[in-house]
């Protein structure tokens, strides 16, 4: 729309039309190529680990974590309600039951909450946590990094760890957080669970139109897993199949704009940080809202911003108002515990995530926005909701 400053969009600004069309001259357009393989190097040099492997997108990196974690029908995983759908699909796709957790102020799954659940709802049986109202078996915790923001990984993998919990990190907002103290000091969000999960979708710090990428510490889950994700051929020239595959590779165009991608991500977050900054900075003394933070101790990717109102709000008409004059701004997803396909599955104590779903903006936060359009961002909110209450 003509002179909407857009919530996220993404940015071209370096070789990816280069490489594009170079990947077209080669002739190399689909699931094999060199450019898959350099985003996978440059990808593991930039999360420090040995290797990564491309895919299709986030949503199928996390569904093969989850079939390499053995989880099945009936078994049931421990997921976040305050997310993106996404992170909860594929546990629907290996027809297991998801559980839905709280999160803490973070917007990422609460540790405490989460342990309470274990301690309290469930049993172990040899090395198996059973939930105890069904007997069926949990076998895995899907942690998000909410915006870019890193999770209470040190408290969560304790828990995981004691209950004997396989972690997937669901790290496709998260490329290039990292945390500076504790336990994982120096570790980058996807590196630290037993799989991590990238995505490079439209609205993500970088982008290859779709695409995402599987990380994993156990090197042979990960090359067993890029085996799933281009159709368990055994034998090239005969074609032959040990096990039901998927067609979850990444294409080498999609590689390409990936590689010109990575080349700018750095770049990319310093942006993002700087102009983070400026809305902090401008809305800190008013009384009716504040920029929610990002964790202290570690070093975000600043992917999206949330603004959180102190008061309850009609967001549907905040959001209305502040596109007729020319912002585009967004409320956090819509509770996956209470969407259609969810509704009859546990949800264990949900409270924060209802209290700031009815209370964040998401304000505009791509690569590209000015200083200008940042000073008319908090202009707009503040003739909006006034200086004072
Ligand atoms: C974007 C996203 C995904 C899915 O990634 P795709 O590449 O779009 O499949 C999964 N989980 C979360 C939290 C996301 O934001």
């Amino acid at each position: 729309m003509e002179g909407l400053i857009p919530l996220s969009i993404p940015n071209f600004e370096g070789k990816e039309k280069e490489y594009a069309l170079d990947a077209v001259a080669q002739g190399w357009v689909s699931t094999g190529g060199a450019y898959i393989n350099q985003l996978e190097e440059q990808l593991a040099a930039f999360l420090h680990i040995p290797s990564a492997a491309a895919c299709q997108s986030g949503t199928a990196a996390l569904h093969l974590a989850l079939r390499e974690c053995g989880v099945g029908p009936n078994d049931m995983v421990i997921v976040p309600t305050l997310t993106f759908i996404a992170a909860v699909n594929p546990v629907r796709y290996q027809f297991a039951d998801p559980i839905f957790m709280d999160c803490d102020d973070s917007l990422c799954m609460d540790p405490m909450k989460l342990k309470e659940f274990c301690e309290k709802e469930c049993r172990m049986q040899k090395d198996t946590l059973i939930y105890s109202k069904t007997g069926q078996h949990i076998k895995a915790i899907v942690v998000v990094h909410v915006f870019g923001n890193l999770a209470d990984m040190e408290s969560i993998l304790a828990v995981a760890r004691r209950y004997h919990l396989a972690v997937i990190e669901d790290a496709t907002e998260a490329l290039g957080s990292q945390y500076l103290k504790g336990e994982f000091a120096g570790k980058m969000a996807g590196t630290i669970g037993d799989f991590g999960a990238f995505s490079f979708n439209g609205n993500k710090i970088i982008t290859t139109g779709g695409g995402g990428a599987l990380v994993a510490r156990e090197p042979e889950a990960l090359k067993h897993m890029k085996y799933l994700s281009t159709q368990a051929k055994d034998d090239e020239l005969f074609y032959e199949h040990y096990e039901v595959g998927f067609n979850y590779r990444m294409t080498n165009l999609q590689g390409a704009i990936g590689v010109a991608q990575m080349e700018m991500l750095p770049e990319f977050i310093r942006r993002k940080e700087k102009n983070y900054n400026i809305y902090c900075e401008n809305l800190k003394d008013v009384p009716w809202g504040y920029m929610l933070p990002f964790c202290p101790d570690t070093s975000p990717n600043y992917w999206f911003y949330s603004l959180v109102l102190h008061e309850r709000a009609d967001l549907r008409k905040i959001i209305s108002e502040l596109k007729e004059a020319g912002i585009q701004t967004r409320p956090v997803w819509g509770l996956i515990h209470k969407q259609k396909p969810y509704r009859d599955f546990v949800a264990y104590g949900i409270e924060k995530a209802e209290y700031y779903s009815q209370r964040i903006l998401n304000l505009p936060c791509s690569t590209q926005l000015t200083e200008e359009e940042i000073d008319k961002v908090i202009g707009v909110l503040k003739a909006l909701f006034g200086t004072n209450r």
